[in-house]
This record gives C-alpha cells, structure tokens and sequence, in this order.
C-alpha cells in the first residue's frame, strides 16, 4: 500500500488560491516530469498535484465502494463542461453541457437515476445520449432518460440490434456535431465488435468506454489482440495532451498490475503514488492523459524488455501477440 502524502496547510491553501483561478491553469501545471528527472522529489511533487487537482473535485460524500459516489467533478473546457457522473460499483457516465448551446449529452449512462440527480441539480434537459458500446452497465439507463428527457440515443451501428432505444448510428470515420462541437467517432473493437470512442477535438477530449482505462484495456469478449491493439493505436495517435475519459475507476488495482510487470518504471512509480493519495481522498482518478498512458499503461509499451522478461516473452514476440499476453497475465491477476 502507498503511503498517503501529507501536505503542509499553506502549500494547500496556496494551490487552492492557483487552481481557482483557472480551468487552464490546472493543464499547465500538469505536466509530467521526465522519468530521468524523477527520484526523491516524486513524492513532494505528487503531493503538489494531488491538492492542485482537489479543487476541481468537489467532494460531497463518501462513496459507495471506490469512495467517490457522492462527489461531483466538473472541469470546463472552452464552453463545454464535462461532469462525472458515478454509477453503479465503478462507472462513470459523464454529463456533457455545451453552455452556449445549452446541448446536454450523457456518455455511458449505466443507471438512469444518478444522471437524473445531476441534470436536477443544474436544472438541465438532456439532449443526447453517447454509448460507446451496447454492455448493460453502458446503456442500462438509456430507455428511462429518453422517455423521460426526449433525449436521442447515439451509438455504433455495428450494434443497432444491441443498444437500447438507438436513433443515430455512427461508425468508424463518421463525423458528428454536438452542440457545435464536432466529435469524431474512432472504430475500437477488441472488448466487444461494435465498440466506438468519441472524440472531441475542440476540447481535447476522448471518451474510451471499456476500450481504454487508465493503465489497463478492456477484457477481449468479442475481439483479438490484433484488434485491440489497432483500437489502442488509434486512440495513442491523437495528441500526447488529449483528456481520457473512460467507463470504469479501476485506475488503483490496475495500478498494482501495472508494477507488478514494470517495477522499474519510474514513471509509474510515481503515478501509482499520486492514485493511490487520490483514491485515499476519494477523488476520481479521472481524466488521464494519453501521455501519461503512454509512459505508464503496460498495453501501451508492449515493447518494454521489463514487461517481455516479467511475462517470459520472447524478444521477437510481435507487439499484438504481447498484448495478448500482458491481457492474459491481467485477466488472471
Ligand atoms: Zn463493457
């Protein structure tokens, strides 16, 4: 178990004081360190982070299992505001508002009543509704905020048969508006044959279902590792900075995989540290970024010679068959 890190109160107050000012403040200030860089001083700058990131985490409860079933995260990005929404044991569905519009979406909603909790509370209609993939705990909500918002229903239309209540089918290269914001619907199948991630270029967002987690990929029900692995290319090939926004708060326990392959990853050293403190505050550990995904997610280094010798695979083993590999060893953690 990480140790929590405690934090002196003036350098709390004073990165409260930061934070406040700004959404972008919260994206300046988090930039990595380079892994050469990081040793002693990882700790204290984590200890930095997790309390610059607290701000915009407004916790209001204890949770029902991860501790963050009560909170409500809202980050602004230009007009659009994004709020996770805890449901079920571990899913977030996530509110999308587009103030200028006044476009309401939901992503993912696994039950309808927290999401309608969230939209009350604002005093909001709901617009759309985005599933990455046709899983009950993706779409279990669907039917009751339609009936009761007029909402349509947006989903891939490999799956028109499997989601509920579909109005929109989109597929892979298909361009969308959402309240003026243009989406782009990347194909990512490997956990299930329609599974779709929505991207949002103007604000640097990626919706990933159970395609991406942070430092894990979804369980291959329906795909291969040929396939996941191009579903993961394609989501690693948009920009470093790019927010992740994904289906699940499985961050911690993929935290203790992950360093279990590539303990000599300083990087995820120290991320794993700064989930962990997260976690201890019941604070979401999302979004990531696909940068920290790419120095820490083992399925996204399967050319690491660390993670290769620690699962015995070959040198010349191809990065498909690595993954599927590294999803095996996973699956029986
Ligand atoms: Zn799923």
């Amino acid at each position: 178990m990480v140790p929590c890190i405690k934090f002196p109160l003036f350098l709390q107050i004073f990165s409260m004081i930061i934070t406040a000012s700004s959404a972008i403040t919260r994206r300046a200030i988090c930039v990595w360190p380079g892994m050469r860089q990081l040793s002693l001083r990882k700790h204290l700058l984590y200890g930095f982070m997790s309390f610059f990131s607290i701000p915009f985490k407004t916790v209001r409860g204890v949770s029902r299992s991860l501790g963050v079933s009560h909170f409500c995260s809202v980050v602004n990005m230009s007009s659009m505001q994004v709020e996770l929404v805890p449901c079920l044991r571990d899913n977030y569905a996530y509110l999308l508002h587009d103030l200028n519009t006044g476009t309401v979406g939901v992503v993912d909603p696994s039950e309808a009543v927290p999401v309608i909790d969230a939209l009350s509370k604002k005093n909001l209609n709901l617009t759309y509704i985005l599933n990455t993939h046709h899983h009950y705990d993706h779409t279990g909500g669907n039917m009751e905020l339609k009936e009761r918002y007029g909402a349509k229903v947006i989903g891939s239309g490999v799956d028109i048969d499997r989601i509920p209540g579909i109005d929109i089918a989109l597929n892979d290269g298909d361009s969308w508006m959402f309240g003026g914001h243009e989406v782009l619907v990347i194909g990512t199948p490997g956990h299930t044959r329609g599974h779709i991630s929505f991207y949002f270029p103007g604000f640097g967002s990626v919706f990933t279902g159970d395609t991406l987690f942070s430092l894990s990929c979804g369980k291959l029900f329906e795909g291969t590792p040929e396939q996941m692995y191009a579903s993961l290319k394609r989501i690693t090939s948009l920009p470093d900075e790019t927010n992740v926004y994904c289906g699940h708060e499985y961050t911690l326990s993929n935290s203790k995989f992950a360093l279990s392959i590539e303990p000599g990853n300083e990087m995820l050293q120290s991320y794993s540290s700064h989930i962990a403190h997260l976690c201890s505050k019941g604070v979401p550990t999302i979004p990531t970024t696909l940068k920290m995904e790419k120095a820490c997610n083992p399925f996204l280094r399967t050319a690491s010679t660390e993670i290769r010798r620690s699962l015995n695979i070959p040198a010349t083993a191809s990065d498909e068959e690595t993954l599927g590999a590294i999803r095996r060893a996973k699956d029986d953690f």
